[in-house]
């Protein structure tokens, strides 16, 4: 008798990594990533530096130090950016370090009120696309009758808009011929923060002979979650949405969100290799003639996990400097931190504004009238702080900036 078929594949079940002697052994102390670090850079300090962080992590692991709240502190501080992992040259996972060693932080410390408050935040709203969507249309009411508090958080939310809505078949065809059928990742916070990025990416996609797929189950990738250190919530996330993906048959899943984007590729299994980037992804394939100029003097902020994470520096600035008319000016540091980070900017609000006021002084010298980037974080904090400052310089994701040229 042949054996009865598995209803639920099993996809995605490679466990989270915990944190490893192994991965801790590959930092030879060398300190060249100590110039590179955000926080390294605020404030000098050896145990504000992905070297310091890893000593102490090992020193944990090895049982040689005694966990304690203050130096809960210093892998606290740390904004997870993985500028640090771009630059060593003895290729230590740092990205796999730090979120293995926040989940064993979480399991360990006090408990946190405001840590308490954003896990649950997380688990029970984040995670779940209806009452999301539910909170973005009560959000957007309470903005349009001129509640603008609603949420306190280190920055403030952007003007809502009608949330972006896939269409009602799932699917989007190509324009013209059609070479590819891919997946798109809606996620979760940037369809209600952002949706005017999605739409752009969405066309640009149909533009470039692509059939979009858009998963109806899908739910958060689980990014924040991991970022965060709730691995059990992230490990959920991922069987979930492995299974929705093991349903349709695609080229590639595309994401316009660079956490998100870093996140599927470390994280999924099943996707292996199909996961791109949206400017990767375009790149690769290629986009028709621009219709249009499109003249505006503009500076690209590399979203950290696209940048350093995913080791895509090029094909935006590829893909920018493509549009007729467009005058791209690199700003100082365009690959250092914007001090968003996830919930960074929530919790730990002074950092991230120490970090920010340095970015704002480095996009402002470039005189720029648009600053582009692939990361609603980046997106929020850059125009929180920008208009804070009164500033006019507007902020966009470049897939806003590409659609520009084919309207
Ligand atoms: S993380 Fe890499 S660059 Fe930094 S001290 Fe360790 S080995 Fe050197
Ligand atoms: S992830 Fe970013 S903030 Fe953390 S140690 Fe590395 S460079 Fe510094």
């Amino acid at each position: 008798m042949s054996p009865t078929p598995d209803p639920s594949p099993q996809v995605g079940r490679e466990p989270f990594p915990r944190l490893s002697d192994d991965d801790l052994a590959t930092c030879v102390h060398c300190g060249l990533c100590l110039d590179a670090c955000p926080t390294f850079r605020q404030t000098g300090l050896e145990t504000e530096s992905p070297r310091g962080r890893i000593y102490l992590m090992t020193q944990w692991k090895r049982g040689q130090l005694e966990f304690k709240e203050e130096q809960v502190r210093h892998i606290d501080l740390c904004l997870g950016c993985r500028t640090c992992e771009a630059v060593c040259p003895s290729g230590v996972p740092y990205g796999r370090i730090i979120e293995a060693g926040r989940a064993e932080v979480e399991a360990r410390r006090r408990p946190d009120p405001k840590r308490g408050i954003a896990k649950t935040a997380l688990r029970q709203l984040v995670g779940h696309p209806q009452r999301l969507r539910a909170f973005g249309s009560m959000t957007r009411v309470a903005q349009y009758v001129g509640i603008t508090n609603v949420v306190r958080s280190g920055r403030q939310l952007p003007r809502l808009r009608p949330a972006f809505k896939p269409p009602a078949s799932g699917g989007a065809p190509a324009i013209g011929a059609r070479k590819h059928r891919v997946a798109f990742l809606v996620g979760c916070v940037m369809p209600i923060l952002y949706p005017q990025s999605h739409d752009a990416a969405v066309k640009l996609l149909q533009l470039a002979g692509c059939e979009v797929w858009f998963p109806k189950e899908e739910r958060c990738c689980g990014a924040l979650h991991a970022h965060n250190g709730d691995l059990e919530a992230a490990e959920k996330l991922r069987e979930h949405n492995s299974r929705v993906y093991a349903t349709g048959e695609f080229d590639a899943l595309i994401v316009d969100s660079a956490g998100c984007g870093s996140h599927l590729k470390d994280f999924y299994p099943d996707l292996k290799g199909r996961v791109k980037d949206l400017s990767e992804w375009l790149v690769e394939i290629g986009l028709p003639e621009p219709r249009r100029d499109v003249k505006m003097k503009v500076t690209y902020q590399d979203a950290c996990h696209l940048a350093h994470a995913q080791r895509i520096k090029k094909q935006p600035r590829e893909l920018i400097r493509a549009i007729p008319g467009v005058e791209l000016v690199e700003m100082r540091h365009p690959d250092i931190c914007c001090g968003a980070a996830g919930l960074y900017s929530t919790l730990e609000p002074q950092m991230s504004q120490r970090i920010l006021d340095e970015k704002l002084a480095d996009l402002t010298a470039t005189k720029a009238e648009i600053v582009v980037t692939a990361n609603p974080g980046c997106q929020m904090q850059l125009e929180s702080g920008l208009r804070a400052r009164r500033s006019h310089i507007r902020v966009e994701h470049v897939s806003e900036l590409l659609v520009r040229a084919f309207l």
